[in-house]
């Protein structure tokens, strides 16, 4: 098994997990919905992705099933 040699330190980590947040100038505004969503990724508020609607959310879903009035609650 491989072993490190020197342990990371506090501060080490800290650089390493600085870069693993979600930028704001990663983020664009959906075509569809106009709320922010990640670029090269689908709108999770609407479920679009260039210009298609590729996934239904569970909003979406909830939402036509109270107009379909099946609601189980
Ligand atoms: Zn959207």
């Amino acid at each position: 098994m491989a072993v490190p040699k020197k342990k990371t330190s506090p501060s080490r980590q800290g650089m390493r997990s600085s870069s693993k947040h979600v930028h704001v100038d990663n983020m664009t505004l959906c075509r569809n919905c106009d709320d922010f969503r990640r670029t090269h990724h689908m709108c999770l508020h609407c479920g679009h992705y260039d210009g298609r609607h590729v996934i239904t959310t569970k909003s979406q879903k909830r939402a036509q099933r109270a107009l379909d009035g099946t609601e189980n609650t």
